[in-house]
């Protein structure tokens, strides 16, 4: 799951900062919103509403909150990160502020240009991650960019053609595209990329539109049954853990009880620099006064940051994190 740019002995770096974080109940993985702006218009999401104004209240880095939390992972989200021009300089601001780190950029895709990728890779990202819920043109319409999965397709061989190898698609698992989830890994590994899945949630605008009815476990559970077989053959492509994926039924199910444990292991903090314990969330208070979570009776989710931060440490764990994407051939299984 890392890149290629990081040997094996930056695993060994990387245990040393995740025990320490663990031990002191620091987050490990720090989201920075870098704008709530965004040019799409997903029907599950209100950020594209956010008025064009909002631009002049966005700070203009983030590197003294990284060096504050100093964790292991750190997304670049938003709204979407590559309508802010300044994007490099915010990423390089943070690569420069702390060590052993795994940078991430959550993207739709619709503005990457290999240029734009190659600058933001140098400004010290490690991996794109690129929103891709459907191979056809329906992944277009639920985002509301015309071309997009054409886009997306296009632009991925040339990142990659210029050196860039940490590629992801984030793939949202809903009620139309269960029939997507195995094609989408299928094109992931001819295209060298890895997928990550997450659960579909009404919880930012109360859409459920997509939300998998209960009467779909069955045949979510045979397409997570393939996955996690698939998952073993293959090691790297798909990133999550066994566990979250196992979980996915029973949250469907309605079965997952347990206290959820956002803002405790992650983190958002949004353009203005105040931090919420999770995506849909409120804010609590600025990242200069952060105070530590504690675990909430919620369960409004099953998203993967959700579902991640309660997974074990399992062998099969820490096999995916020392396996890499490798390409195949599209005649062959
Ligand atoms: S889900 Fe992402 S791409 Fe869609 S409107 Fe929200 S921020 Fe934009
Ligand atoms: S379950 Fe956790 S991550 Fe999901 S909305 Fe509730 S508090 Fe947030």
């Amino acid at each position: 799951m890392l890149t290629r740019e990081f040997k094996p002995w930056h695993v060994a770096l990387f245990a040393v900062k995740y025990a320490h974080l663990t031990i002191t109940k620091r987050p490990v993985l720090v989201n920075f919103e870098v704008t709530m702006r965004c040019n799409a218009h997903c029907g599950f999401c209100d950020y594209w509403k956010t008025d064009p104004s909002a631009k002049a209240s966005e700070v203009n880095s983030f590197a003294d909150a990284a060096r504050y939390f100093n964790p292991m992972v750190i997304t670049f989200t938003g709204g979407e990160p590559t309508l802010r021009r300044d994007l490099e300089d915010i990423v390089s601001g943070v690569d420069r502020a702390i060590s052993t780190k795994y940078m991430t950029l959550l993207t739709h895709g619709g503005m990457l240009t290999p240029e734009r990728a190659r600058s933001i890779w140098k400004a010290g990202i490690n991996q794109f991650n690129i929103s891709l819920d459907y191979l056809d043109e329906r992944h277009d319409k639920a985002r509301g960019i015309p071309g997009l999965t054409n886009k997306i397709m296009g632009v991925i061989p040339r990142m990659r053609a210029i050196g860039i190898s940490g590629i992801r698609f984030n793939t949202v698992i809903k009620r139309d595209n269960l029939d997507q989830l195995l094609p989408i890994v299928a094109r992931a590994r001819e295209l060298g990329c890895g997928v990550n899945f997450s659960c579909y949630t009404d919880s930012k605008n109360g859409n459920s539109d997509g939300t998998i009815d209960r009467a779909q476990t069955k045949q979510l559970e045979d397409v997570v049954r393939q996955l996690l077989e698939l998952k073993k053959r293959k090691r790297g492509v798909i990133t999550n853990s066994d566990y979250y994926l196992e979980q996915i039924p029973r949250y469907v199910r309605g079965e997952i009880t347990e206290p959820c444990r956002s803002g405790m292991r992650t983190i958002h903090i949004n353009p203005m620099g105040h931090v919420k314990r999770c995506p849909d969330f409120p804010t609590d208070f600025h990242w200069s006064e952060f105070r530590k979570y504690e675990p909430i009776a919620c369960n409004a989710c099953f998203y993967a940051c959700r579902g991640e931060a309660q997974a074990p440490l399992r062998v099969s764990r820490l096999r995916d994190i020392m396996a890499t994407p490798v390409m195949t051939d599209p005649h062959r299984s």
